[in-house]
């Protein structure tokens, strides 16, 4: 947005550590065979936008007040910085979670499973989330769905389980129509639903995992969602509250002057999924390109998203949603239908048109 509305009159500098861009969603693609790793992954290098320039380093301390950054390419200091460092990922903090167990939720973790779920000749499988708050609430039970058709077309389920552990009381709380549709869904496919729990532990010598209220379940494939924080360099900024960045909800700026924060990072109070990360990033551009141009602007937050949810069996749901303050949250749920799943596919395709300027299809073609 910075670019198309102002290009070269402003200097957008893009620091991330990582080469490149991959859809939390593709992740699912990836590790359940659809896709390969290279088909999903959007190289930052590829980015050409007038007045934006992409630095692949990793940010070592973050000087909110001076807004300076330093980095192992240097120092960096803004006029204004936006802080999207996403949120960490933990798997060492669960016991046994890193000796046998697979965590799904980092790009690289997703990608190995792909040759892991390959050689699975079937048995007791167990998606299980470790702790609170977690990216993409809908991906445990997105996970526990595809599942079921990996192993149904490789005629593995007549003699596998599939249990899904959740902290949560429903599937997707702010969606009541959803939920209701994912129960019945697991019901139909014989997936069992453990909800308001969190795993705990998994034993690796009795291949046990251990759940937060004390019961046990055994399992030959455990799928985890590992424990979530803000990455190290933000926690030793001085930026957190209770674990992440608080943010003025309707303006995404921090409590220091100039440095917004979007995403993951943040505490808004919208579920930690990309749709309100760019929601909040729109925001933000709208305000520094009104603020470049002396205009005033009215645009202000108002935690709106659009979340895809994969029902598996080629069918994909869809659920809108708006966490403004004060308000009870209650998403309608439209479809699942193929229908749906090429809307999905439309929306992968656009961002990626948009934002790196080529032709990309979700399904790989
Ligand atoms: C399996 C799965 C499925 C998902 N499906 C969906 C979906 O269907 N829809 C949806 O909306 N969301 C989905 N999500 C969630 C979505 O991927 C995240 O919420 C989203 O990526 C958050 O964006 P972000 O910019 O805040 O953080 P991130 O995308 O995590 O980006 C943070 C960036 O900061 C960089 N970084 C971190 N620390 C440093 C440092 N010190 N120096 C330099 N760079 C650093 C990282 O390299 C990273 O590129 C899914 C997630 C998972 C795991």
């Amino acid at each position: 947005m910075l670019s198309e509305a102002l290009g070269d009159e402003v200097e957008v500098v893009l620091i991330d550590q990582a080469e490149g861009f991959v859809f939390g969603f593709s992740k699912l693609d990836v590790m359940f065979g659809r896709l390969r790793s290279d088909q999903v992954f959007h190289p930052y290098a590829d980015l050409a936008k007038a007045g934006v320039r992409f630095v692949q380093t990793t940010i070592r301390s973050i000087d909110p007040t001076a807004r300076q950054v330093d980095t192992d390419a240097g120092t960096f200091h803004g006029d204004v910085v936006v802080l999207a460092l996403g949120a960490d990922l933990d798997p060492s903090a669960t016991p046994g979670l890193v000796e046998v167990g697979h965590e799904f939720y980092t790009p690289e973790s997703a990608f190995l499973l792909r040759d892991v779920l390959a050689a699975f000749p079937g048995g007791r499988v167990i998606v299980g989330v470790t702790s609170t708050p977690f990216k993409c609430p809908p991906a445990p039970s997105e996970a526990a769905l595809l599942m079921h058709d990996f192993l149904s077309e490789r005629g593995l389920r007549g003699h596998s389980t599939i249990s899904l552990v959740m902290p949560l009381g429903v599937p997707i709380p702010p969606s009541p129509a959803a939920s209701a549709a994912l129960l019945r869904a697991f019901a139909e496919r014989g997936i069992s639903w453990h909800p308001e729990r969190l795993v705990d532990r998994l034993d690796p010598e009795r291949m046990v995992a251990t759940f937060s209220d004390g019961d046990e379940m055994p399992f030959d494939l455990f799928l985890g969602v590992p424990r979530h924080k803000v990455p190290k360099v933000v926690e030793e900024s001085g930026m957190t509250e209770e674990g992440w960045v608080p943010v003025n909800p309707l303006t995404l700026e921090t409590r220091f002057p100039g440095v917004f924060a979007v995403g993951d990072v943040t505490s808004v109070g919208t579920p930690k999924a990309g749709i309100f990360a760019e929601g909040q990033a729109t925001i933000v551009a709208e305000q520094l390109i009104a603020r470049h141009r002396v205009h005033p602007t009215t645009s202000t937050y108002e935690g709106r998203g659009t979340c895809y949810l994969e029902f598996g069996q080629d069918q994909v749901g869809k659920v809108n949603v708006m966490f403004s303050s004060g308000q009870t949250p209650a998403g309608e749920l439209e479809g699942p239908s193929e229908l749906i799943a090429a809307e999905k596919s439309s929306f992968g395709s656009s961002r990626i048109q948009r934002w790196f300027d080529r032709v990309w299809s979700p399904q790989g073609e």
